[in-house]
């Protein structure tokens, strides 16, 4: 589930995605009704073909419930009573899903204690301790956008000043340099040198939180994911020595870090990998 639409589909143990399907959702469907009917009725259709349901969701998540979504009318909904097939449920948050399916498919054999980062608008992360995804005590795990590096800074709206998506995000970014897209803000970047004083300050600010990961759980390997990830190539040696020189151990660590490589699928290949990462 994304904030603005559904993207469903079958997955093989390959990672393979067949009878995808994608709806949008708007004024017709985006309610707790509309977005179930959805499911329910493609589950139905491949329920004979499939082991297991795996449904990822922006939001805190409980026990197949889900507690809470900041983008979707979701709240305290119980998807079990919505999805009646006999198949195997599995609720997990979107940046988990996506978190799983880069480590499954790609450092899985070599990592054992791994974050995806996603920087969009807001940031979240998916977190692999000892080859096991980390929900924490209530779902809550991985809520690093909302991590403070500026306790003066700029009002959060959960509450606090100074939150690290305030300054990290992509949001962030459009909104201090005036531009509506990354496409637009990455075709700029080459040729306005103010721009450039812009992405430099950002990524120093990227830095500190990923450092502030890195360091909290002394991680092996730290993949961005996101919208950015795209322009990987724009950033990415910047902000990878920006990191690297502000990780407490930075005498003896060699840095893994890099973009996320499956792209828009991520969300749906991971769903499907929920029943073997899910305790
Ligand atoms: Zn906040």
């Amino acid at each position: 589930m994304g904030g603005r639409h559904i993207g469903m589909g079958l997955v093989d143990n390959d990672g393979r995605i067949s009878y995808k399907k994608i709806v949008k959702l708007d004024e017709t469907n985006r309610s707790e009704e509309g977005i179930f009917n959805c499911i329910r009725e493609y589950v139905d259709e491949h329920a004979e073909k499939a082991d297991s349901v795996g449904i990822g969701v922006p939001g805190i998540i409980r026990n197949n419930q889900i507690i809470y979504t900041a983008n979707l009318p979701l709240q305290n909904v119980d998807v079990a009573s919505y999805v009646g097939s006999r198949l195997p449920l599995y609720v997990g948050n979107d940046a988990s899903c996506a978190t799983i399916a880069e480590y499954h498919f790609i450092d899985k054999k070599m990592y054992s204690n791994y974050a995806l980062v996603t920087i969009g608008t807001g940031i979240g992360a998916g977190i692999i301790l000892n080859g096991n995804l980390y929900n924490g005590s209530t779902g809550a795990a991985g809520e690093v956008g909302h991590m403070v590096i500026d306790k003066d800074g700029i009002q959060c709206n959960c509450g606090r000043r100074g939150c690290y998506e305030k300054y990290g995000s992509i949001s962030s970014l459009l909104k201090k340099t005036n531009t509506e897209s990354l496409k637009e803000f990455f075709y700029l970047l080459d040729r306005n040198e103010n721009i450039g004083k812009v992405f430099d300050e950002y990524l120093e600010n990227v830095a500190e939180g990923l450092a502030n990961i890195i360091n909290l759980y002394d991680l092996e390997m730290l993949v961005i994911g996101g919208g950015i990830a795209w322009f990987s190539d724009k950033f990415i040696h910047t902000l990878k020595s920006k990191v690297a020189s502000k990780i407490l151990n930075r005498y003896t660590y060699d840095l893994n870090m890099r973009c996320a490589e499956l792209g828009n699928d991520a969300g749906i290949i991971g769903a499907s990998l929920l029943s073997q990462y899910e305790e």
